[in-house]
């Protein structure tokens, strides 16, 4: 079979699921000469068994209002490939959510795990709840709801899902506090969770820090760093923040951030009380960005994404495709020379390919938003463990998980002095998981 036949299977197999196949055709495209050029792959079809999740659950999650209406949301997990350690990615609440969007980002999962050092397959799930404009009871009931069923599916050992768009620690506190009640366990079944009751320090900031981590890896290959950086951020969630705030310890300015209804341009930088006062809009008010705009009287544009404005460093955050090839055009244009991708696949395959033309440094979301689940790995070395680290030991490690993620994706994707990541991540990622497929036999 070509490779041409084999995507158009997939396809065919997953018409409904244009996210899903986008993210399978990025990675067999950069990873076909490795497989094709591996007999003992073909003959035990791993690519067709690996586009395959092991198995996906799907359920009502029925739950109330505060008013006392009856709601019904559709809950998912995909467990989409343990070949190296339990199952492991993120829940996602969002009203965008269904099959296609939690299979192509489980796929994505498989790889950045493998990516990470540690032992972690690759899951998600979520559902198409909306928590915005919910109260926080609200958000708990639907939790509870959502754990009701999902337990039967999960455990430290099985499985172990995390946060991720919509789900941040006050949703994980309250999915854990069912599980524990049902199962009557305090176990390491979630990470993201709260330092009191056996989160990691740099979790939180895990995500954001290594995006960031990974990009100044890629400027110190062309003798360059953060110092005196313009960049452009998007979104103003979990993942966002945080990069923003490393760049700024880094001594570069950001000047963007957004949320689903526009993004605010503030030439001086979001740093000092302007990133706490983000902080707290995001993370307690629970407010919009067009309030940051009002707060320190700078511009707010409705409706738009940042990619307009001139910068050195564009740091996607937000959610995937939100780069089109116009976008690409214009960053590239306007003298970006590096893109670090703190969310999964922000660009689509235009963007991807005018990036990859341009000869600019591109850290795809799978290798540089990888210290999210990196971190979360080392949350369930510390539960099983009994122990904490601190803050200093984590962020060490999570700082040499991104480093050694670098490394790989040069040893793979290196080609005349030009590193292309893409290809690097993907078959990096690829051959731990399919060694580990073959060694284990036909599962
Ligand atoms: P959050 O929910 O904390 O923040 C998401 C941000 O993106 C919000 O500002 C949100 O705006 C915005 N956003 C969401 N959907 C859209 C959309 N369709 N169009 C425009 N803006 C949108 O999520 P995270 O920060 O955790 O996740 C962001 C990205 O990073 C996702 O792609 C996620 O998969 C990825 N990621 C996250 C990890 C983590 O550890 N959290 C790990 C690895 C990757 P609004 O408030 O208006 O919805």
């Amino acid at each position: 079979m070509t490779m041409h036949e084999f995507l158009h299977q997939v396809s065919a197999k997953n018409a409904d699921q244009p996210e899903f196949i986008q993210a399978v055709s990025e990675v067999v495209e950069t990873i076909w000469d490795v497989y094709d050029s591996n007999p003992q792959y073909r003959k035990a079809k791993i690519l067709d068994r690996i586009v395959e999740p092991d198995r996906i659950i799907i359920f009502r999650v029925p739950w109330t209002t505060d008013a006392g209406e009856v709601m019904v949301n559709r809950g998912y997990r995909v467990e989409f490939n343990a070949a190296i350690g339990p199952y492991k990615g993120g829940l996602r609440f969002h009203p965008s959510v269904n099959l296609g969007i939690l299979k192509f980002l489980g796929f994505e999962q498989i790889f950045k795990n493998s990516l990470t050092t540690l032992p972690m397959g690759g899951g998600k799930g979520g559902s198409d709840f909306n928590p915005r404009g919910r109260s926080d009871d609200e958000v708990m009931r639907f939790c509870h709801s959502f754990m009701l069923e999902l337990f039967r599916h999960i455990g430290p050992d099985t499985d172990v899902p995390a946060g991720d768009i919509g789900v941040g620690k006050r949703e994980i506190g309250f999915l854990y506090g069912m599980y524990k009640k049902i199962r009557n366990e305090a176990t390491g079944v979630l990470t993201g969770k709260g330092l009191e009751w056996g989160g990691s320090l740099i979790r939180p900031e895990a995500t954001g820090f290594g995006t960031v981590y990974f990009a100044e890896e890629m400027l110190k290959t062309k003798g360059m760093s953060f110092d005196g950086k313009t960049v452009l951020v998007s979104g103003s969630g979990n993942v966002s923040q945080y990069a923003i705030q490393k760049v700024n310890d880094l001594g570069g300015k950001v000047v963007t951030a957004s949320d689903s209804d526009g993004f605010i341009h503030d030439p001086d930088g979001i740093k000092g009380e302007k990133w706490e006062y983000l902080m707290e809009l995001k993370n307690i008010k629970r407010g919009r960005i067009s309030e940051y705009a009002e707060e320190f009287g700078v511009k707010y544009y409705p409706g738009a994404r940042p990619w307009g404005i001139p910068a050195d460093v564009a740091l996607p955050c937000a959610t995937q495709n939100e780069i089109n090839g116009e976008e690409a055009r214009t960053l590239i244009k306007n003298g970006c020379i590096c893109v670090s991708e703190g969310a999964n696949m922000p660009t689509t395959p235009e963007g991807v390919e005018l990036i990859l033309d341009a000869k600019i440094l591109y850290g795809p979301g799978k290798a540089a938003n990888a210290g999210g689940v990196a971190t979360s790995g080392l949350e369930m070395t510390q539960n099983s463990m009994r122990i904490s680290w601190s803050r200093e030991e984590v962020d060490a490690k999570l700082h040499s998980i991104m480093k050694a993620i670098h490394e790989s994706c040069v040893q793979y994707g290196k080609k005349d002095n030009f590193t292309n990541y893409v290809r690097g991540a993907n078959v990096a990622g690829f051959i731990k998981v399919a060694n580990a497929m073959m060694d284990q036999g036909l599962v």
